[in-house]
């Protein structure tokens, strides 16, 4: 299930270069490329879905452990105290990317980063 014109899907095989800090079975985890904060992080399923409406609920457990373990692991390396997780779907909520993904923003106290 890969799209040939999605810039994800083309992350996903490796035809675009991305920073990967995270696998498992169906998801990666990469930097996005304009963070609102560091170690701001998109976790991407591996396969093609336009956003979370489109995403079997099966892949929900993986989804929840790997956003689990990223902003764990943010908070252990010092970039985070905590984090914001979040998920566009559909244009009117800002989608710009038309595959899946969730952000995992680092937050510290007085960052100044509004929503
Ligand atoms: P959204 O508004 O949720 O669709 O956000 C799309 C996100 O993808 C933005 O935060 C972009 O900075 C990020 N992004 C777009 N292209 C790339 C890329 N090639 N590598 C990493 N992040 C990207
Ligand atoms: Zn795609």
């Amino acid at each position: 299930m890969t799209n040939q014109e999605c810039i994800f899907c083309k992350i996903v095989n490796g035809e675009i270069e991305s920073k990967e800090v995270y696998e498992d079975d169906n998801f990666i985890g990469i930097l996005d490329a304009n963070p609102k904060t560091p170690g701001h992080t998109l976790i991407i399923p591996k396969k093609h879905f336009r956003n979370i409406l489109d995403m079997p609920t099966t892949l929900g457990n993986e989804l929840l452990e790997a956003t689990k373990k990223i902003s764990l692991k943010l908070i252990k390396e010092k970039k985070a105290e905590g984090t914001n997780i979040l998920i566009n779907n559909e244009p009117s909520a800002g989608q710009l990317v038309f595959h899946m993904h969730a952000h995992i923003i680092p937050r510290k106290k007085n960052d100044k980063i509004t929503f």
